[in-house]
């Protein structure tokens, strides 16, 4: 398969360069050749996107936004199951989560194009009299960055409610994984979004990251990805005062209290951490449990966990596939290598389960103590820690300890200490009784250094905004 650059509704695939090769990480083959874009590539998306927004896209009848983005959710439904296997084919994520995705991204497409005709200003009552209201206005052109491990539902969490608001989008897949990317710029050309509007730019990070953050005609920058790609960002995003949104990293605690539903919490605690092959940013990589279940807590956590299915990511009834990449597996590895023999205890996993594909067996670790790596940085891979406590006050101070605040799950049958934990933990996102992290309608976003502003919900689309007052004098 040879893709490349999307600009003005068009794919251009044969450029000439050395393209970048996509290797599938169940099977270590080549399966897609991509030709970057250079930075002339850039310049010409950036001005092709103004442009789109002067002539075009902002002055279009609300109404014909919205039908434009039901057509591309529509679209995206039609094309699921190609989508689906393209994605598990790029970053080996199993294809019955790539069907859920897939579908995830239409249901955004559907909700921003709902919201195009329920999104509006306010009558002001201003002292002086007179008639004062305000307009929510479009930024203008936007770049959406995006990451390797959710990426098509990311990118429809930015896309999508970047055009509902009036915005033209660059946007900058992850280089690993910029498969279904591209395909979404065909469907959008195809449910009829004028040209300009999307413009797909692929390749490396470094250079046409940074060639975006800091170019004078981009107004904001919508960011996922790590903690440190974000803190870059807000530096070098300074200089021409970007707009800015950051959904970086995370470290999020699961909880579970003596008087909750174990079997429950238990039984559901593997796939809230080794879900995507536990690279995700929600991932519950750290498991507090109340000492006097402790025991029973772990023995059916690591009974639940030898039975995930790790396997060929092709066959619905896989729940883990391979790591993204040779490199992530020996990210991961790395952490496991750090432990101490003496302290640490590693109850299964950890290890490759073939030679084939960049599997890893999910690993659970007990002996952490609060200075240790794995303890406290991002794994993003098959790895969980787990600890006891004893006391819900030094509970919270041990959490709000982390630099992290994404996301969250509490386990608990008292409603009262659900609501105490509620208020106290800090973090963007909590679950209780769940492990539920994203809903559309609801803002995702994190606390501290997982990030600034939020996605999804209205929240989003107010961000892809400015604020104008307009006062009419009536004398
Ligand atoms: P990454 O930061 O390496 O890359 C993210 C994106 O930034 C990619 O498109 C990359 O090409 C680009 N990039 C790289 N260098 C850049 C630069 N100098 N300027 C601008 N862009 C640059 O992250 P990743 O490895 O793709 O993804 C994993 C990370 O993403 C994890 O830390 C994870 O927690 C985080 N993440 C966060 C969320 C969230 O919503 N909070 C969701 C998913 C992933």
């Amino acid at each position: 398969m040879k893709l490349g650059l999307f600009i003005n509704n068009k794919s251009e695939e044969n450029r000439g360069g050395t393209p970048q090769l996509l290797v599938n990480p169940a099977t270590e083959e080549t399966f897609a050749e991509v030709s970057g874009a250079a930075i002339k590539d850039c310049e010409r998306a950036v001005n092709g996107a103004e442009t789109a927004y002067r002539q075009t896209w902002r002055n279009l009848a609300p109404g014909k936004r919205a039908e434009i983005l039901f057509a591309i959710a529509r679209e995206i439904r039609l094309r699921l199951e190609e989508l689906a296997q393209l994605e598990t084919q790029n970053i080996g994520k199993p294809i019955s989560d790539a069907r859920d995705e897939i579908g995830l991204g239409a249901r955004v497409f559907e909700y921003y194009a709902g919201a195009v005709g329920k999104f509006y200003g306010q009558t002001i009552p201003v002292a002086r009299g007179g008639f004062d209201f305000t307009l929510r206005e479009p930024l203008g052109v936007v770049a959406a960055i995006v990451p390797w491990n959710f990426p098509f539902p990311i990118t429809c969490w930015k896309v999508a409610p970047a055009l509902a608001a009036g915005n033209t989008v660059i946007l900058k897949p992850a280089s690993l994984s910029p498969v279904t990317a591209l395909k979404l710029g065909e469907i959008c050309a195809q449910a009829g979004l004028p040209e300009g509007v999307l413009q797909i730019v692929p390749g490396s990070g470094k250079s046409i990251g940074d060639f975006l953050v800091q170019h004078p005609l981009i107004r904001k920058i919508s960011f996922t990805g790590s903690t440190e790609i974000g803190v870059r960002i807000m530096e070098q995003g300074a200089k021409t005062l970007k707009r800015i949104s950051l959904e970086l990293g995370g470290k999020s605690p699961n909880i579970i209290f003596a008087d909750a539903d174990i079997q429950k919490a238990a039984a559901s605690a593997p796939m809230s951490v080794f879900a995507n092959t536990g690279q995700d940013c929600c991932a519950r990589s750290r498991v507090f449990v109340e000492e006097k279940v402790f025991d029973s807590f772990v023995e059916k956590f690591l009974e639940a966990t030898k039975k995930l299915v790790v396997a060929d990511p092709t066959d619905s009834k896989t729940e883990l596939g391979p790591l993204v990449s040779k490199g992530q597996r020996e990210a991961v590895e790395d952490f496991l290598k750090g432990l101490d023999s003496t302290r640490h205890k590693v109850l299964c996993g950890g290890d490759r389960p073939g030679s084939k594909g960049f599997f890893l067996n999910p690993a659970l670790v007990m002996g952490c103590e609060t200075g240790d790596r794995i303890w406290n940085e991002e794994v993003f891979g098959p790895v969980v820690c787990i600890r006891s406590f004893r006391d819900e006050k030094q509970l919270v101070e041990e959490i709000n300890a982390s630099s992290y605040g994404l996301s969250g799950s509490i386990w608990t049958s008292d409603l009262f200490r659900a609501l105490r934990m509620a208020r106290s933990v800090e973090s963007g996102v909590l679950s209780i009784n769940s492990h539920s992290s994203v809903h559309v309608e609801a803002p995702f976003g994190g606390y501290k250094m997982s990030g600034i502003g939020r996605d999804l919900g209205m929240t989003a689309m107010e961000g892809y905004t400015e604020l104008k007052n307009v006062y009419i004098s009536d004398l």
